[in-house]
């Protein structure tokens, strides 16, 4: 756990005790800071007791305080905190925030700051992985699933300096005033979350703040390949380097067996900048791509029967994280491979992003929410089972599949409607193949 003489007396509060918020509590206390934590639900409030005073921020009165500390989860734009700490005069920020503050006080480190609409988590464990294999001492948080207050401190090993590697939302961001990257990176941008946001044009400018806290010395790791990624490259504060998954030699990149298809020539694009920038060695970093291994529910192979490959993209929750996945298996002797279960709860009417790579797909499989929507959408381009759900699905795709094909679940959807979040999908579809192998289904 980080612990910092940057809060030592200071006042906090903390609104939203889920793991984040815990770990954020965990640390304050430790590091003799006063704290005043809340939760809606119960059960995360007895999880404090006896660490946190107990109290609902938007009932106590905030004056004093040093800082409202929130979950990423808030929505600021609706939520009246926003408000009522404004009114007090004090910060909202979140845990990135408090690492930020905490960073004078730490041993000599580095922090590497990623975000972006989709690759996140792939690019952040990626450059994690090869950090790790240069011998560097290394720890991810954020986004990831990690608090950062919760990892270790990191010390300077024969190696060099630390490096923090940091998955950064725009959530994330929005709650970060003082977070100056050694390299920060942006991956891409496209339409989503825009609910939270003042349209796309809001959602763009959260990214852009991650380049406006950085300070000239330091680096700027931008893949230009989208419109409005290009707008923020050309207005960074620190030096940019600019790339593009076309740098990648396709040769190359067919001996990285976790880092297939195009979207992943740009998360190894943009983790081969930010390694130079480290300066890591050229082989070092080829070893480490190699030796990349997948993240559960991203283009994750979850096993094989009857010849037929069945892979596990559960994370692809909007139609642009789902289009490299159905361009990752193009048509064999121009037959179509790709069984391609969608659905579930839409981000938007169309599947826009999707149809250049129609033409690899030989079925779909349609589920939830979205599905007899996206089964219509669909119907006049490719052979369409409006399955309703995700195990009928498989065993559909299973009897249709032939050797050779690949079964993938890339919903291009939220999973809300029918499992608790994208990993119980993932799960539920590895459970389904598996089952096929015990009944030979
Ligand atoms: P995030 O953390 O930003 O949600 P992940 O690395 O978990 O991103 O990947 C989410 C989904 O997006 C996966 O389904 C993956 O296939 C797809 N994806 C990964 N990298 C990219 C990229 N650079 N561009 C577009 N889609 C991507």
């Amino acid at each position: 756990m980080i612990v910092s003489e940057a809060f030592a007396g200071k006042r906090y509060a903390v609104l939203g005790l889920a793991r984040s918020g815990l770990a954020t509590v965990e640390t304050l206390v430790a590091s003799g800071a006063r704290v005043v934590a809340w939760d809606s639900r119960e059960e995360a409030r007895a999880l404090v007791e006896g660490k946190a005073e107990l109290g609902d921020p938007m009932e106590i009165d905030l004056s004093g305080f040093d800082g409202i500390v929130v979950s990423p989860g808030v929505p600021l734009n609706r939520h009246p905190i926003a408000m009522r700490a404004k009114i007090a005069g004090v910060p909202v920020i979140g845990d990135i925030e408090l690492f930020a503050l905490a960073r004078p006080t730490l041993p000599p480190h580095k922090v590497v700051g990623i975000t972006g609409t989709n690759g996140k988590s792939t690019t952040t464990a990626l450059i994690h992985h090869i950090i790790e294999q240069a011998g560097f001492p290394t720890v991810m948080g954020g986004n990831i699933g990690l608090p950062i207050l919760s990892q270790p401190p990191l010390e300077p090993n024969l190696h060099g300096v630390g490096v923090y590697v940091l998955e950064l939302s725009s959530y994330q961001i929005d709650l970060t005033r003082s977070l100056d990257c050694d390299v920060a990176v942006l991956l891409n941008i496209t339409p989503d979350h825009l609910d939270r946001y003042d349209g796309f044009e809001g959602y763009v400018a959260s990214k852009a703040r991650l380049f406006a806290m950085q300070s000239t010395e330091h680096v700027a790791v931008i893949a230009v390949e989208d419109s409005a990624s290009r707008i923020i490259a050309s207005d960074t504060a620190a030096p940019l380097k600019a790339v593009h998954s076309r740098d990648i030699d396709p040769v190359a990149q067919l001996t990285w067996p976790a880092l297939q298809g195009p979207h992943n020539a740009q998360n190894a694009a943009v983790a081969i900048a930010v390694a130079t920038a480290l300066d890591i060695d050229p082989d070092t970093i080829d070893n480490a791509l190699a030796s990349y291994a997948s993240l559960p529910h991203r283009m994750q192979a979850v096993g094989t029967h009857n010849g037929v490959l069945y892979v596990n993209d559960s994370k692809a929750t909007n139609a642009a994280s789902t289009a490299p996945a159905l361009a990752a298996w193009p048509a064999k002797d121009g037959k179509p491979r790709i069984h391609w279960i969608l659905g579930g709860v839409a981000k938007s009417d169309n599947l826009d992003e999707c149809v250049p790579h129609f033409g690899n797909i030989a079925h779909a499989y349609t589920i939830g929410e979205a599905g007899h929507m996206f089964a219509d959408l669909l119907r006049p381009h490719m052979a369409v089972d409006d399955s309703e759900m995700l195990s009928a699905a498989v065993r559909r795709a299973a009897r249709i599949a032939q050797p050779g094909d690949v079964v993938l679940l890339s919903p291009a959807c939220a999973s809300f409607d029918q499992f608790r979040d994208f990993e119980a999908r993932g799960d539920a579809f590895a459970a389904a193949v598996a089952a096929l192998g015990s009944t030979g289904d």
